[in-house]
């Protein structure tokens, strides 16, 4: 199965991917993780990009689609693959069908996760990320465990707040999010790919709604 998770950001879509992931047997493909480990790989994809993500700008097109291009052309994505992060913009999801068309592949489904802005600020306000491993916690509704260890890689003190989740870079993406990535909602609706569901529930309810829509 070839899906796509979309919302805005903090609606949920790394830790549904996470379970989901597990549950199809297919990667999880996040472009925000992949950049992340770049930048502090310090490579020359993330010296192109790190400017763009401290400041909650998209990273230009192209340069997304050559690293999107480069990861799902490996082995482990020959029978699948959850994108995270992935369409941003109309020319990355027209750069993503070619990309599929070259390959003799189509997308199964976009699934839509909606959460209102309120939520989203509140939400990542309060996340905290695994520098390691990418789990997301949060400070009040799932507090990282007390001893500093990952509960799910078990990396010490690698529990952080990320850079761009401050209330300013946190209006930026949101304000990025509405201009440049909402038109998806419509272009993937017309391709007749859209499922959307409540994201402001339990993450398991949500995870379910999920399954169903897929099912
Ligand atoms: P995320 O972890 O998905 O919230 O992404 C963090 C940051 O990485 C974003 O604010 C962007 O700067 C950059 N980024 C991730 N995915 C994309 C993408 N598909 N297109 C452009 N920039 C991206």
């Amino acid at each position: 199965m070839r899906m796509i998770l979309l919302g805005p950001p903090g609606s949920g879509k790394g830790t549904q991917a996470t379970v989901l992931m597990d549950r199809y047997g297919i990667p999880q493909i996040s472009t925000g993780d992949l950049f992340r480990k770049n930048i502090s790989e310090g490579t020359e994809l993330g010296k192109k990009a790190e400017s763009y993500t401290k400041s909650g700008q998209l990273v230009p097109d192209e340069v997304v689609l050559g690293m999107v291009a480069d990861r799902l052309a490996q082995a482990d994505c020959e029978d699948g693959y959850i994108l995270d992060g992935f369409p941003r913009t109309v020319p990355q999801a027209e750069g993503l069908k070619e990309l599929l068309a070259k390959r003799g592949a189509s997308l199964d489904a976009t699934v839509l996760i909606d959460v209102p802005d309120s939520d989203i600020i509140e939400r990542l306000s309060s996340r905290r990320t695994c520098e390691a491993c990418g789990a997301i916690y949060n400070t009040k509704t799932n507090p990282p465990p007390e001893d500093g260890v990952c509960a799910s890689c078990g990396a010490k003190d690698s529990i952080v707040q990320r850079a761009d989740d401050t209330a300013e870079t946190i209006k930026q993406r949101l304000d990025v999010y509405h201009t440049s990535t909402s038109p998806l909602v419509e272009y993937y609706r017309e391709a007749g790919l859209l499922m959307e569901v409540d994201g402001t529930r339990a993450p398991e309810k949500v995870t379910e709604a999920i399954a169903e829509a897929l099912a």
